[in-house]
């Protein structure tokens, strides 16, 4: 069932929304060879605790993984689609790192992921990350009301394909609010003209994840961090939008 919001409850989660925003600008700068995706996570908890905040996904049980989440931030490297867990390895010249940030602040979430180059990268990881970050925008346009969900996830897939990356389908956006994940989930791929009608109040997180190769997935022994199956590379991108009488306003911006 999905939690409609009022315009008081957005401009609450507006704040929630901006914290993790403001981490992901300042981890943005912290990004280059040799620095680990521990010290990144520090950065992160650091933040959100100064700002009376809590890490959203530290100690979070998935539905596949009993095993609470470690982290503050999701640090998916290369191959790694999502849910990476931060550790001692150091990002290396050439890497794509996608960051996930969550946070709860004053009884809403926050949910926000950006990918990044390292140092200098070859031309297909720009294509990669471009195409990415293209995907989600062309998402966003079709957030207006009398438009169906099916749009918005039919608009990532087409930037996807029409540029000769695939997505993922095992792992979707969704509705967000008092709850990290609410309904309606947020398919990367699927028709036009389906699903939920987009109405005033709606507010999902948008979460595009494209890959190089074929968009089949593996999760590693950690029961965390999702692969792609050929081993080829992988970019994500989130941003939490409201619908609104005037058009998608997009939360994690500032
Ligand atoms: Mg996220
Ligand atoms: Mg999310």
């Amino acid at each position: 069932m999905i939690i409609f919001k009022s315009d008081d409850e957005i401009k609450i989660m507006e704040k929630a929304a901006e914290l993790v925003a403001n981490v992901l600008l300042k981890l943005e700068k912290l990004i280059k060879p040799g620095i680990t995706t521990e010290m990144l996570d520090r950065e992160a908890e650091d933040i959100i605790i100064a700002h009376n905040a809590r890490p959203a996904f530290k100690g979070y049980k998935g539905r596949i993984s009993k095993r609470p989440f470690p982290g503050t931030i999701c640090a998916s490297i290369n191959e790694e689609i999502v849910h990476g867990i931060p550790g001692k390895r150091k990002l290396s010249e050439g890497d794509i790192i996608s960051i996930d940030v969550g946070a709860k602040l004053n009884g809403f979430f926050g949910d926000s992921a950006r990918s990044y180059l390292v140092g200098n990268c070859d031309d297909h990881a720009k294509k990669l990350l471009k195409t990415t970050w293209d995907a989600l925008n062309d998402s966003i346009d079709q957030c207006i009301t009398g438009n169906r969900l099916g749009d918005v996830s039919h608009a990532i897939e087409s930037r996807a394909l029409s540029n000769g990356f695939s997505v993922v389908k095992d792992f979707v956006g969704h509705g967000i609010g008092r709850d990290m994940h609410e309904d309606p989930q947020v398919l990367n791929y699927g028709p036009k003209n389906q699903g939920p009608l987009l109405k005033k109040g709606i507010v999902i997180a948008i979460e595009p994840m494209l890959n190089e190769g074929d968009s089949d997935v593996e999760i590693l022994p950690d029961l965390w961090t999702v692969v792609t199956r050929d081993r080829k590379r992988s970019c994500h991108f989130e941003d939490m939008i409201a619908i609104t009488s005037e058009g998608p306003k997009i939360l994690t911006r500032i």
